[in-house]
């Protein structure tokens, strides 16, 4: 039996970051950046108008003791420039990202005109407000917000759509990122029947493969669905030798335990390098990790794909996942060593957390909510049994309760939120 911490580490020595890729940025959301993005445009690109209202120079304007009265010799609009230039005593009309035209170094917003109607006549004069008007008012400045060269986004950071959007504009319509791990999930047992088929004696649900596939899918990974495989090692041979082809990782349940027919590690100990472990945790204490070796393709060397037995019980399958696999699957992703756990939160237990000692630590489906006092504070969300799914439905975290007779009321325990 071994520690937590001692199976994440033997986990995080089989789990490599995934080679660089470059990706249209409508596929990359929440990819991990492999280099750091620079800068191939300034923005904004020229000088333009942050306002409605009129370019002018504004020495017209200052120094004026009451409104002054300008032409207006055209108009800018975004993505329009005027071509013609704006001379002493002469505006433009320009609109909100027009260019600037030649000659005009401030904006006067249509607010403060006298007397005009919006939008004024092409041709003919307004009334510009001179109090308060200071050259460059209303301009954005070419450069001002990004300088062509520069960083934009660091290589190791985490892409959003802000991101997105800042790498848009500088110019890139891809980005060089870590391949969003292509993360395969088969369920085993020869009892189970997908949802919606008519249950024969002695036939269950599968429910592990839609909870997995789901995750997989809410924490950026792309999930790939490859169903469910009998209880005999050919089959399993077979799919496991079939599922390392088209992924980057692979998630089983079931047939990691002491049964008879679990045969899920006696295959992956056959085609693999296996470690099974007994991990001192409850729920998901049987976990089986190993790495197998498939085929670059196309002249590339080959790929190391990890393969997590999970254990078959539905929570265990869920708190394995959270526990083991996922920092796994981050490192694929290329997550930094400091971001691949959830970092657990102290929180309040309002009535106790009950356990007996039993040398593991147990990972308790609570409801947790922040409270008043700035806390987190928690509640067992339901029964507490590893087959018990009820219980993981209505919890948002894991109490890590560790070995000993439990966290008494109002007493002090770490939760690792993942709701
Ligand atoms: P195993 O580890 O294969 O012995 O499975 C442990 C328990 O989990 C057994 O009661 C199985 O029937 C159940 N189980 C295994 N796989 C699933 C699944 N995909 N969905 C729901 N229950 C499962
Ligand atoms: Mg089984």
């Amino acid at each position: 039996v071994i520690s937590l911490d001692e199976a994440q580490a033997a986990v995080l020595a089989g789990c490599a970051p995934l080679p660089a890729v470059c990706w249209p940025l409508a596929v990359a959301d929440r990819c991990v950046v492999a280099t750091d993005v620079v800068a191939a445009e300034a923005v904004p690109g020229f000088d333009n108008s942050a306002m409605d209202g009129f370019a002018v120079r504004a020495d017209d304007l200052t120094g004026a003791a009451g409104p002054v009265e300008f032409s207006i010799v055209g108009q800018a609009l975004a993505g329009h420039p005027l071509s013609m230039e704006v001379g002493p005593g002469e505006c433009a009309r320009i609109m909100t990202g027009a260019p600037l035209p030649r000659g005009a170094d401030t904006v006067v917003p249509v607010e403060r005109t006298v007397g005009a109607t919006w939008p004024p006549a092409d041709a003919g004069s307004v009334l510009l407000v001179s109090e308060g008007v200071a050259r460059g008012d209303h301009v954005r400045r070419a450069g001002e917000d990004v300088r062509s060269g520069d960083v934009v986004v660091t290589r190791g950071s985490v892409l959003t759509p802000a991101r997105l959007g800042v790498i848009a504009s500088v110019g890139h319509a891809s980005v060089v990122v870590h391949a969003r791990p292509r993360v395969g999930v088969f369920t085993t047992g020869d009892e189970l029947v997908g949802p919606g088929w008519p249950l024969a004696a002695g036939q269950i649900r599968d429910s592990n493969r839609v909870g997995l596939l789901a995750q997989l899918a809410r924490d950026g990974f792309a999930p790939v669905d490859l169903g469910r495989v009998d209880d005999d090692e050919g089959e399993l041979a077979a799919a496991l030798g079939a599922a390392v082809r088209r992924c980057d990782a692979l998630l089983t349940t079931g047939g990691v335990s002491m049964g008879e027919v679990d045969l899920v590690r006696v295959v992956l100990d056959r085609v693999g390098d296996m470690q099974w472990m007994q991990v001192a945790i409850k729920p998901a204490k049987p976990f089986a990790f190993g790495v197998v070796e498939a085929p670059g393709g196309a002249g590339r060397p080959v790929r190391r794909v990890p393969v997590f037995g999970l254990p078959g019980n539905p929570v265990s399958a869920l708190v394995s996942y959270e526990l083991l696999a996922r920092p796994g699957l981050r490192r694929l992703a290329g997550h930094g060593d400091g971001d691949l756990v959830r970092a657990p939160v102290p929180a309040v237990a309002d009535d106790g957390l009950t356990r007996r000692p039993d040398g593991k630590l147990h990972a308790m489906r609570v409801v947790a909510s922040l409270a008043g006092d700035g806390r987190w504070h928690v509640h067992p969300s339901g029964a507490q049994g590893s087959h018990q799914l009820g219980g993981m439905a209505a919890a948002n975290a894991l109490a890590l309760v560790p070995d000993g007779d439990g966290v008494p009321p109002g007493g002090t325990v770490d939760i690792v939120l993942f709701g």
